[in-house]
């Protein structure tokens, strides 16, 4: 009898110590998966669920301290990433080329400069348009003198995105720079004159002649200036990758260096340069990939 009552007690015992050391292992086990055993229990999260060639996404590193090192790679691009001390994260945004090619890819992320993770996304074909278009033939066919100031431009442009902020500058979500229809989506093949051309690099908003023309985040003009294709121009440097940019203005109303808010008039709609009428060319880039502008919108409700 008393034999009988040791028995179930070190019973008891027994079942408590197998639940707790089953516990333990469970603990260990998805701590080793994350790569934080001792610290915190991280995950990896990229958003949308449904990726098109030409989107920008949004990648969050949650449950990690700021003293941990990140960094992530996409298609051999360097990632620009900040922490988020509100929600202890790292965050930023991975641009996806038109080009692409559709199907399974990894992200790499590199945690302390010793874990590495593949987290796996899944790009979908994006159904781009075909657009013909007619326009004077001195617009289509540079002479020597446009091509030469067309490159010179491009060099400008292209320095500029190379050098684009790493920092998070912008501090809310991000609005359009007019509420308006599009009149051509982005990535669009286009034939000029029925000759194939590059493919569109922004949207194309409706909008009437000196419409004010809205930054669509705070953010820091880095270019102000004229350009052969994109007529009057305006830049401006979001931080943690993102440039906006606004074509064909009939007026500027920043220059280069000033601090601009969300909202804030940076100049007036026109159709200054390659264009066949009054309308804003809206174009974002995302750690120097061309992206379409409505995928950034699109990530407001993941931020
Ligand atoms: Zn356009």
């Amino acid at each position: 009898m008393k034999n009988n009552q040791v028995n179930k007690s070190s019973g008891r015992l027994n079942r408590s110590f197998i639940k707790s050391l089953l516990l333990c292992v469970c603990f260990l086990l998805f701590n080793y998966s994350t790569g934080f055993a001792g610290k915190k229990l991280s995950s990896i999260e990229i958003f949308p669920d449904k990726i098109l060639q030409g989107d920008a996404c949004y990648i969050k590193i949650s449950g990690i301290p700021n003293t941990s090192d990140a960094s992530v790679t996409f298609d051999n691009n360097k990632i620009a990433l900040d922490y988020d001390n509100s929600s202890k994260s790292y965050i930023g945004f991975i641009g996806i080329g038109q080009n692409t090619e559709p199907g399974e890819r990894n992200v790499q992320i590199l945690l302390d400069n010793k874990k590495n993770i593949n987290k796996k996304i899944n790009i979908q074909k994006n159904d781009f348009k075909i657009q013909h278009l007619t326009l004077p033939k001195s617009k289509i066919d540079l002479s020597d003198k446009n091509l030469k100031r067309h490159n010179k431009e491009k060099k400008i442009v292209t320095e500029l995105f190379a050098n684009s902020k790493k920092i998070k500058i912008y501090n809310s979500k991000f609005i359009k720079p007019i509420d308006n229809k599009i009149s051509t989506p982005f990535g669009v093949k286009r034939f000029m004159n029925k000759k194939p051309k590059n493919s569109h690099s922004g949207i194309d908003l409706k909008a009437k002649m000196n419409d004010p023309v809205k930054s669509i985040n705070k953010g820091v003009i880095v270019f102000t200036g004229n350009h052969f294709f994109s007529g009057n121009s305006v830049y401006i440097d979001h931080g943690l990758g993102i440039v906006s940019m606004y074509f064909h203005l009939s007026e500027i109303k920043v220059k280069k260096g000033d601090e601009v808010n969300i909202g804030d008039v940076i100049g007036l709609v026109g159709s200054t340069g390659r264009s066949t009428g009054p309308h804003l060319h809206w174009g974002v880039r995302v750690n120097n990939i061309r992206v379409d502008p409505l995928s950034l919108i699109n990530l407001n409700k993941y931020f």
